[in-house]
């Protein structure tokens, strides 16, 4: 039979590459440190596991789909009003969501070479053209991303802090961005590493959301909370585009046991800041060990670390990589981000950061 007799999906569907997840296993390992997904070595907050467990009780009960509480939650916890933010079954929900709502065939939207994966896959899925903006010291470049806006420009895709590279954009030049965009152009920040982040000169996307008419802001409950199993996000955005994610969005697409864990996590600041101490002092130390050994390392504001390996037979990244894994230390290969050279390694327990940093040792030390 031809193909043209069967079912067609899209334009664009097929271009696709799909989402290749960090790896979990190391076959024949028997302990294993998995550093590949960003994930907190801390776990959630035990008052989260808590309320999920007491959701746990309800399973037969459909979750209120307005998110009602835990936007009213995260409206307490960073002073935004409750009606401008939408939740979603993970920020990928979210970013979906707005490809959806504001892309269709022929138009263009921009995000940078080394940025998330989502996105290319997001605005592939509607239809659209995903434009990849250069970087500049595995860093996103205004200029470049300006540059790169057409009359088909519809969306700009802004990771902030970076992932996989971990760098970041200072608000200043977040504003830059913004200033250079035609109005009808949305921004789209995301968050997802806010909470790690202590520099002065950054803003995750509160105030631009609070004074534009086309920013919005997404975050996670994946990362710093530990709910990455629960796919739980937000976004902060202006009504309108609220309101425009609210119609495209399913009428629950946020889970009980997501919207209870997640309200726990953000009344558990204590936990919050030893997972963001914690991050510091390890990053800092890994940052610095990995140096040492004659690799670089790009300085990251995240919960991780990019690693650069030498174009050298048997030092490869693809070497490093097995390597590591023969050892049950999973770090995550970055090839599809146009980074074939490189590993991206989560912030992760003391002793998986000194195993890691001791194996990084012998692979650079053999001969
Ligand atoms: C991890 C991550 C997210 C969060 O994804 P969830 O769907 O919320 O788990 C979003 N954006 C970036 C850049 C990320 O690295």
């Amino acid at each position: 039979m031809s193909v043209l007799q069967r079912p067609q999906p899209r334009p664009g569907v097929l271009a696709i590459d799909p989402y290749v997840p960090g790896k979990s296993k190391a076959p024949g390992v028997a302990r294993v440190f998995k550093l590949s997904s960003n994930e907190t070595p801390l776990g959630p907050s035990p008052r989260a596991i808590a309320a999920y467990h007491a959701v746990g009780e309800h399973l037969e009960d459909y979750p209120d789909g307005d998110s009602t509480a835990l936007r009213e939650a995260i409206g307490r916890a960073f002073g935004l009003d409750p009606s401008r933010i939408v939740c979603g079954a993970g920020s990928d929900d979210l970013l979906n969501l707005i490809a959806d709502a504001y892309l269709r065939d022929g138009d263009e939207a921009i995000h940078t070479t080394h940025s998330f994966l989502i996105y290319p896959i997001a605005i592939r899925g509607s239809g659209a053209t995903p434009i990849a903006a250069a970087e500049k010291n595995y860093t996103a470049d205004v200029d470049a991303m300006l540059a790169a806006i057409s009359d088909r420009t519809k969306v700009v895709f802004l990771a902030n802090p970076n992932n996989p590279t971990g760098t970041y954009l200072p608000f200043d030049e977040v504003k830059r961005l913004h200033r250079g965009l035609p109005r009808h152009v949305l921004l789209v920040l995301d968050a997802a590493y806010a909470e790690y982040v202590r520099r002065n000169d950054y803003e995750a996307g509160i105030e631009l959301v609070a004074t534009s008419e086309n920013v919005v802001m997404c975050r996670t409950f994946s990362k710093i909370h530990g709910l990455a199993a629960l796919r739980l996000g937000w976004l902060y955005g202006p009504a309108h585009v609220v309101d425009a994610i609210n119609r495209v969005r399913g009428p629950f697409n946020v889970n009980a046991p997501a919207m209870a864990a997640g309200i726990a996590a953000l009344q558990d600041s204590a936990h919050l800041e030893t997972s963001r101490a914690h991050n510091e002092k390890w990053r800092a130390w890994l940052e610095v060990e990995i140096r040492k050994l004659g690799l670089e390392v790009t300085p990251s504001i995240a919960n991780f670390v990019l690693i650069h390996f030498p174009h050298e037979r048997g030092r490869t990244a693809e070497d490093a990589d097995a390597f590591l894994t023969q050892r049950g230390l999973i770090l995550r290969r970055v090839k599809a981000y146009k980074l074939p050279n490189a590993l991206r390694m989560s912030v992760g327990t003391e002793e998986a950061n000194r195993l890691v940093v001791a194996a990084l040792a012998e692979f650079m030390g053999r001969k």
